[in-house]
């Protein structure tokens, strides 16, 4: 299946994962569908942040209400991986319940 996410939505990812870089950012995807219109930064409740990510389940409840209200729906799980691969690890892929999986690769962030 083909998804379509919104330049902004991308930008914001980019946006979060630098803001956290060297950790892994991470949240959820909202759209109708195959449209992703918008996406929610989520803790990164992991033990060790640098190295995977974990989206705390009420907090994707509390995610999901939200946007129940707006008429868009969770469609997707999103995170970074801050050393720059591209790829799903087979981690990413046994812990994602959700059709749609984005991986925003960052490698580090730009001087300031
Ligand atoms: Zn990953």
């Amino acid at each position: 299946m083909q998804y379509a996410l919104a330049p902004e939505v991308h930008e914001a990812l980019v946006g979060w994962a630098l803001e956290v870089w060297p950790e892994e950012a991470c949240g959820l995807l909202l759209g109708r569908g195959t449209r992703v219109v918008a996406a929610r930064r989520t803790r990164n409740a992991a033990k060790r942040p640098l190295l995977g990510f974990v989206i705390d389940p009420l907090e994707t409840l509390a995610v999901a209400e939200a946007a129940a209200e707006g008429g868009l729906e969770v469609v997707g799980v999103w995170h970074s991986h801050p050393q720059g691969e591209a790829s799903m690890s087979s981690a990413d892929r046994r812990g994602n319940p959700f059709a749609l999986a984005v991986v925003v690769p960052i490698l580090r962030p730009p001087a300031s």
